[in-house]
């Protein structure tokens, strides 16, 4: 039976990404020598990390003044080695759910945190809006898209002060006005490529201001000056990037990405709204496109565990909800096909006609 992919992270890649990563393992550029076994200070290897910044910033057309690099330890490592380099005394952070917590709570190791907007008081279903940022903070710290909670902001907002963002599941999604952003950063393993590969976007200026005497992994400055190339960085996972980078530049950069996503989550959106059983958990303005979060309706509470077996026997992986939300969430990254969002439509239609029936 055809999977249909929706796991949340690390979530589905495109086919032809795996079978060229697949070729690399066995034998890298006709080598003769396997990815997994060269050393990264290889001409070939060079080339593949240099490929892999010029496309992403191409495709996310991140102006000449920004430095990218990759490093690994994943998004939650960048949760303190942010603070650590730029919180001097105060940051501003919005709270938007579990992933902007957790920074919160590593950067309160560094100095004073302020939460300037939060939407904990209705269960993160929404994205605060129109909240003052003090002009005093270091940095304002956002979180863009609300993997678990599946709100994602739909505007870059303006900031008097740098703007941090955690990106980590939304990346390349969209476009972005990336000159709004001081930093941007996250985790490759939702939208890119597989677990242990960090992403970071930052304008040059921000290289001057680190704001203590840092270890040497810490501090932004031995990554940049470096190339990415300080210690050994994950190969592998930068292959796969650059050739996930490449599919979508052969697809037609981010406005045709862009334009596949909002048709895929406009039609579970619109199915999730139309069918009786189910009702989606975010306001409809901060729908994320990414993370579709959906429960029973009122009155078929009781049908969520039958639902959720209906839908596994029909090939869907990966669509129970996080617990802190319960019901059910499809991730529908750039990789997952407009095929699958229409089998998961399918199989609701289906239910629904099962239980009119009965
Ligand atoms: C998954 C996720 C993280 C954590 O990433 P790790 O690489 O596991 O540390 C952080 N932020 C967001 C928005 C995420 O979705």
């Amino acid at each position: 039976m055809k999977k249909h992919n929706f796991n949340a992270g690390p979530s589905i890649l495109p086919d032809v990404v795996l079978q060229n990563a697949a070729k690399a393992i066995i034998d890298f550029n006709g080598t003769g020598l396997s990815l997994l076994s060269i050393s990264h200070r290889t001409k070939d290897f060079e080339d593949v990390l240099n490929e892999a910044q010029a496309l992403f910033r191409e495709l996310l057309d991140i102006p000449e003044n920004y430095k990218i690099f990759f490093v690994g330890g994943g998004a939650s490592t960048q949760f303190f080695h942010i603070p650590a380099n730029f919180l001097k005394t105060k940051a501003g952070y919005v709270n938007t759910g579990v992933w902007s917590k957790k920074a919160i709570k590593e950067a309160k190791y560094y100095g004073e945190v302020q939460v300037v907007a939060t939407s904990e008081d209705r269960n993160f279903t929404y994205i605060p809006k129109g909240f003052e940022i003090p002009a005093d903070l270091d940095y304002l710290y956002i979180c863009t898209n609300n993997t678990i909670y599946g709100s994602e902001y739909k505007t870059d907002i303006d900031s008097p002060v740098p703007l941090f963002a955690d990106m980590s599941s939304d990346i390349l999604s969209r476009p972005v006005d990336v000159k709004k952003y001081a930093l941007i950063y996250g985790g490759a393993q939702k939208n890119l490529s597989p677990a242990g590969l960090t992403f970071v976007i930052i304008r040059d200026d921000m290289l001057e201001k680190v704001v203590r005497e840092l270890p040497t992994m810490v501090n932004v400055n031995t990554h940049v000056d470096n190339n990415s190339m300080f210690n050994t960085p994950p190969v592998f996972q930068i292959y796969v990037l650059n050739e996930t980078l490449k599919w979508i530049k052969s697809l037609g950069g981010l406005d045709a990405m862009y334009k596949i996503n909002l048709e895929k989550a406009g039609l579970l959106y619109d199915e999730i709204d139309r069918n009786p059983l189910f009702r989606g958990t975010v306001e409809k303005e901060d729908r994320s496109l990414m993370n579709i979060c959906f429960v029973m309706a009122e009155g078929y509470e009781d049908l969520a565990p039958e639902f959720m077996e209906f839908a596994k026997a029909r090939g869907m992986v990966g669509i129970k909800g996080h617990r802190l939300v319960g019901g059910f969430r499809a991730s529908c990254y750039n990789a997952c096909p407009k095929e699958s969002v229409e089998a998961l439509v399918a199989c609701m239609q289906e239910f629904e006609q099962m239980v009119k029936n009965r």
